[in-house]
């Protein structure tokens, strides 16, 4: 991974670590990092889709005060980006997309009254200040003391997939 520094979006300082759960079956109940107990968070996520789509979606994340890390289910984000892109420009659906920051509730819930343009929110959005790698865990069962479990591939997207024809 190269360490490039990357354009900030937001205005505001960086704020959270951020990782993605890709298991629809699995609940975030412990932190990934510290295995405390996780409450939860809602908050706009801002998220760029490529080619340059960047949109404010308001999602409950799993959240751990102690490492301040939000985890989001894949799954569920995507079935909110699928959502919203369906009517109004399917040749979206499935391009890579990145959660890059989250943005004030108050600008966002202003947004709500009265639609702002994405670029009139991002003076009070913050960029992720950690963005973690994907959730991965071992696969449950009964392991001799010297075999390392094996990681349980997460399945893939069922819905953000790109339309055929
Ligand atoms: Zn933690």
């Amino acid at each position: 991974m190269t360490k490039a520094k990357r354009e900030r979006l937001g205005g505001l300082p960086p704020r959270y670590g951020f990782m993605l759960n890709p298991y629809p079956d699995i609940h975030v109940s412990r932190c990934p990092l510290c295995e405390r107990k996780t409450g939860q968070r809602k908050l706009p996520l801002l998220i760029h889709v490529d080619p340059l789509h960047l949109i404010a979606l308001n999602y409950t994340c799993r959240y751990c005060s102690h490492c301040d890390l939000l985890v989001a289910d894949k799954h569920a984000i995507e079935h909110l980006l699928t959502g919203l892109y369906i009517q109004s420009d399917p040749s979206v659906i499935g391009n890579n997309y990145l959660i890059v920051g989250t943005v004030e509730k108050k600008t966002w819930r202003e947004g709500l009254k009265q639609p702002k343009e994405i670029s009139e929110m991002l003076p009070q959005a913050s960029d992720l200040a950690t963005y973690y790698r994907e959730l991965r865990v071992t696969r449950p069962g009964w392991y001799k003391s010297d075999q390392e479990p094996p990681v349980m591939e997460p399945p893939p997207s069922q819905e953000w997939i790109k339309l055929k024809g």
